[in-house]
């Protein structure tokens, strides 16, 4: 998972100190493989399907008059709460389908680590990305001084690739690329610095949209328009689409690709990473929020009256407004007067957290925060244990994530239900021994979490076509907020949906 916005020249300043490092084993003795327990932990396909067949659900309980019923607890809905309490308004409750809040930023912890289960790390905020650089400085991780405090910062070495055999720093492939794909960096590099000046490229996108033919075409198609045709460069932009949407390079709008490389101002430090991944966000947001949370309280049935019923199995809520900050594809399955989401679909992905019982062997090198294979179809791993300050690290926690973007998301979300825990502990364990030859011996425990709908998937016409823009506008009385409707799948797209749809509701409250 490379970290949005590097641009390549940042990742070949450092070349000075790279180091092409062979992680061959020699003299190793062949050891006992070990044996590998684990499961896969995730079942809210099962909550999701219930709505989709139609199923009956029980009666509520009991009724309850809340003025603002947020509907979902990930980054959005939270980010909905802490901006209704920044604002003084305490009548909400948070209602979440699943046993605790966080979504796609929920994580885990073993005897090890805590880990991350999808969302990992955030980059540093532009210089006027302000509600993003609010809530850092209420985390701690921004100071006073304007510096962001060191231990969040990711500690050196941050990326490394995989290739022809062994590790380079950094994920941009170096190793025996030769003149002509350096060069193709170099210019790659220019356009994306001439796409940024033109300033459409922003965090959170809404700030700079404004009517640009590069989403009518895909990344694929802009690379070879303009000549960029290096299978080295090509391998990387497609990885970052894979890594970003969940998509291949072909499928994904030239202007979404161009975002992951243009929105962010240069900077030498960051990300900000965690080993509960942006789980550490999500504990920051529910020291406040959570006397709010309803936890396991799935909304079935939104009636939109004279007051907005939001039907959950415990509570029938009567209220006057409601910020839907689950995925946006689940509205129609719960409320009628639903708006069209026709042209909103989602890249499936599975993720793995493996134990490990010891690190494998390596010459002269180490593994970095995030790890990638070349050739490999995943997207490598993060480290939980990276940011321990601890002089040696014997044992630790690594995140896989894997992006299905070949094929349609419809047949892969099947493939990814009927697949059993063994494949998917296959899958891992071939695709890590091409680089960590011993990884058998290391690996204990395997987890995996199937994710059906992770990502929006930002395919060309979506991001500036008329059907996105209805969407994130749609609504009154019940008001979408997820990340979705942004059409990029990062953390400050559903704090800026979220805070957004708070103040709507609060206009609708007529209190502000
Ligand atoms: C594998 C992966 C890796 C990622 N890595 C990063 C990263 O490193 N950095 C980053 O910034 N972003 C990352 N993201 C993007 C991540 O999706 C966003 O950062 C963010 O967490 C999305 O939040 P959200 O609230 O919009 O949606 P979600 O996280 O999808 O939250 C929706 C919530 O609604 C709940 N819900 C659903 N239906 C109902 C219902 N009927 N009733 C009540 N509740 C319901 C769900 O249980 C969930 O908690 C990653 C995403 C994935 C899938």
């Amino acid at each position: 998972m490379a970290h949005r916005g590097r641009p390549l020249s940042q990742a070949r300043n450092s070349s000075s100190r790279r180091r092409f490092l062979s992680a061959a084993l020699i003299g190793l003795p062949a050891k006992a493989e070990r044996k590998v327990a684990g499961r896969i932990v995730d079942d809210s396909h099962l909550f999701g399907h219930r709505l989709r067949d139609r199923q009956k659900f029980a009666a509520p309980k009991r009724e309850a008059k809340v003025p603002v019923v947020i509907a979902g607890g990930g980054m959005a809905g939270l980010s909905a709460g802490w901006r209704l309490l920044k604002r003084g308004f305490r009548d909400f409750v948070i209602l979440e389908m699943e046993t605790e809040p966080g979504g796609n930023s929920r994580w885990g912890k073993n005897e090890i680590s805590e880990y991350p289960w999808a969302a990992h790390y955030l980059p540093i905020p532009n210089r006027n990305a302000s509600l993003v650089r609010e809530l850092c400085r209420e985390m701690g991780l921004l100071q006073e001084d304007g510096h962001f405090a060191e231990r969040h910062l990711c500690h050196s070495p941050q990326e490394r690739l995989f290739i022809h055999g062994r590790w380079q720093d950094g994920i941009e492939p170096e190793s025996g690329v030769g003149k002509e794909t350096r060069e193709q960096y170099r210019r790659f590099e220019e356009l994306i610095r001439e796409a940024a000046a033109t300033g459409q490229f922003t965090v959170p996108m809404e700030d700079g949209l404004k009517p640009s033919a590069l989403d009518s075409v895909s990344m694929d198609q802009w690379l070879r328009q303009n000549r960029l045709d290096s299978p080295f460069l090509r391998w990387y932009v497609n990885y970052a689409t894979r890594d970003d949407y969940g998509l291949l390079a072909g499928q994904t709008s030239a202007w979404a690709g161009i975002h992951y490389f243009a929105a962010r101002e240069h900077e030498d430090r960051g990300p900000l990473v965690w080993p509960e991944g942006n789980g550490f966000i999500v504990k920051h947001l529910l020291k406040q929020l959570r006397p709010y949370i309803r936890p396991s309280s799935m909304v079935f049935r939104i009636e939109d009256g004279r007051t907005i019923r939001v039907l959950t199995e415990q509570a029938d809520y009567r209220a006057q407004c409601v910020i839907w900050a689950a995925p946006t594809f689940l509205l129609p399955y719960v409320f009628e007067g639903a708006p069209d989401t026709g042209g909103l679909t989602y890249s499936p992905w599975w993720t793995a957290n493996l134990t490990l019982q010891r690190l494998p062997k390596e010459q002269y090198t180490q593994p970095a925060w995030d790890n990638v294979i070349y050739d490999s179809p995943s997207l490598g791993y993060v480290v939980a244990t990276h940011q321990s300050l601890r002089t040696h690290i014997d044992k630790s926690v690594w995140t896989y994530y894997f992006a299905m973007a070949e094929g349609s998301p419809e047949q892969n979300r099947k493939l990814l239900l009927e697949r059993d825990w063994a494949y998917y502990r296959d899958f891992v364990l071939r695709d890590l021994e091409r680089a960590h030859p011993d990884i058998r011996e290391c690996v204990s425990h395997i987890d995996v979490m199937r994710i059906g709908h992770a990502m929006a998937r930002p395919t060309p016409g979506r991001i500036l076509g008329e059907a996105r823009r209805r969407l994130a506008d749609w609504g009154a009385g019940i008001v979408p907020a997820n990340s979705d409707l942004s059409g990029l799948s990062i953390f400050e797209e559903a704090q800026y949906r979220g805070v957004r749809a708070a103040d709507r509701a609060l206009r609708r409250l007529g209190k502000g």
